[in-house]
């Protein structure tokens, strides 16, 4: 065996990544062609890489890292419980300290009756957990046939299955034979892109109106679920339009569905409340956590069930679970991690005064030449790149070209941000400061200037 350190230069653990391991989401040709990134540390938000060099993660990681980098207390409390009980499972009439803090503390946490928990490993299965949950559920009320699950195109709801059938990804769906059967996608609410002539507002009706259009088409009594993000994520952060969810709301009270509130992304802090349902005004049946829960130092998530469906749930056996449900080490870090965010006054902290601060520097973007519009919700932003901003014009280039230059110049200018097709987006930890965002803006402006003069160097500033 080889010591494999962080002491090998660049170039031979780059040789070794690409002998043997198969990363997700990532084009082989490019990868051969640049070789990966190595991450090495990283502290606050800040991440160094295998040469060295520092970059701002105004990503949080993907979109988790929320009390940032660098947390010993995590650590600890990982270190503490695997010496204490390093596993133990939750099935078979069995439980353990972590996994019923945890699930205390969940309940405490999130709105309304919101209060059982089904642990899950992550997003994903939390989501395929969800598929089965509604539709074990209608089944135990007498309606077997009440099994449709509607999503949304360009949502994002993980990456098994069930719950990439569940999300509205083109390019998911044209590998492996998705979506699954009895799921049934509605347009998004994205009204930069798609919203045409209209104005925002009717434009957020309208998408909203397609629910109870297909729920009609469907048939209510085989309808039984609607999912939905309560701002997109790896969609672009799309914020909709503030007609949006009241109509939703509107629409979901007149009928006999339930509502899950995806907030993998939203959920903890990132919207400015402890859940992003509350910031968008929704009131789910269930939600999904993952991401922020654990603030990333250990992979785990779940399904935070109302008590109606738990009680129903409870008459039978549900025939589902996983080997790592309520993980003892994962829930240890993951209330651990809630101290922090509840102590030390974190979500509050982002609503006053960082979420604020962020979006007079977000939306201070807007004034570039190759920017359209800047968004922002909480703690997520996205700007759309245009070549027309008076048009809100595409490229006429690839979709995804534009953003991958501006993506390739804020790495270069310590800066990691992701892109969207051509919409650049930020989720940064929480704690980020305020001398940090102003960094972060400086940034991403010196990269959208080199991404401007190289689009313009390359004749690629042509509307499509
Ligand atoms: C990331 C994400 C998921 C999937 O979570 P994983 O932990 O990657 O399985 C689900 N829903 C949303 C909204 C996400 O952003």
């Amino acid at each position: 065996m080889i010591q494999i350190s962080n002491h090998l230069p660049t170039g031979e653990l780059q040789a070794l990544d690409s002998a043997h391991h198969m990363h997700p989401f990532t084009h082989g040709a490019d990868l051969a062609a640049n070789g990966p990134r190595v991450i090495t540390r990283a502290r606050g938000v800040t991440l160094t890489d295998s040469e060295g060099r520092d970059y701002l993660d105004a990503m949080a990681g993907l979109w988790c890292v929320n009390i940032g980098y660098g947390r010993d207390e995590l650590a600890d409390a990982a270190a503490r419980q695997m010496r204490e009980l390093p596993y133990y499972n939750t099935f078979f009439q069995t439980t353990h300290v972590p996994a019923i803090a945890l699930a205390n503390t969940l309940a405490e946490l999130a709105p309304g009756d919101l209060n059982h928990v089904f642990f899950a490993g992550s997003g994903s299965e939390a989501n395929d957990t969800n598929i089965r949950m509604v539709r074990t559920y209608w089944a135990q009320k007498g309606k077997p046939d009440k099994k449709v699950i509607i999503g949304r195109r360009n949502g994002y709801h993980g990456s098994s299955v069930g719950s990439a059938s569940l999300g509205g990804m083109r390019g998911m769906h044209a590998q492996g034979g998705l979506p699954i059967p009895d799921i049934h996608h509605i347009d998004q609410p994205d009204w930069w892109s798609e919203g045409g002539e209209t104005s925002p507002g009717e434009f957020g009706l309208e998408r909203a109106r397609q629910l109870e259009r297909a729920i009609a088409e469907i048939g209510e009594d085989r309808v039984a679920a609607f999912i939905a993000e309560p701002v997109q994520g790896a969609g672009g952060v799309i914020v909709p339009p503030e007609t949006y969810w009241p109509e939703i709301q509107r629409i979901c009270d007149a009928h006999d569905i339930l509502l899950i509130a995806d907030e993998v992304i939203c959920g903890f802090g990132r919207t400015g409340n402890w859940f992003g349902s509350q910031t968008v005004g929704w009131r789910p049946h269930i939600m999904t956590v993952a991401k922020g829960l654990s603030s990333g130092y250990a992979p785990i998530g779940g399904s935070i069930v109302c008590d109606e469906v738990a009680e129903v749930l409870a008459h039978c056996e549900f025939n589902h679970g996983y080997t790592y449900s309520g993980h003892p080490v994962a829930c240890a870090v993951a209330l651990e991690n809630l101290r922090i965010l509840r102590e030390e006054g974190i979500v509050d902290r982002v609503a006053r005064e960082t979420a604020p601060y962020l979006e007079k520097a977000w939306t201070a973007l807007a004034d570039h030449p190759l920017v359209g519009e800047a968004r922002l919700k909480g703690m997520m932003g996205s700007i759309a790149l245009t070549p027309d901003k008076t048009r809100r014009a595409a490229f006429a280039a690839p979709a995804g070209s534009a953003g991958l230059i501006c993506r390739e110049a804020c790495f270069e200018n310590g800066l990691v941000m992701r892109h969207v097709g051509d919409r650049m987006i930020i989720s940064p930890p929480l704690v980020i400061s305020q001398a940090e965002v102003d960094t972060l803006a400086d940034r991403a402006a010196k990269a959208l200037d080199i991404a401007h003069s190289r689009l313009r160097d390359e004749g690629l500033m042509s509307a499509g």
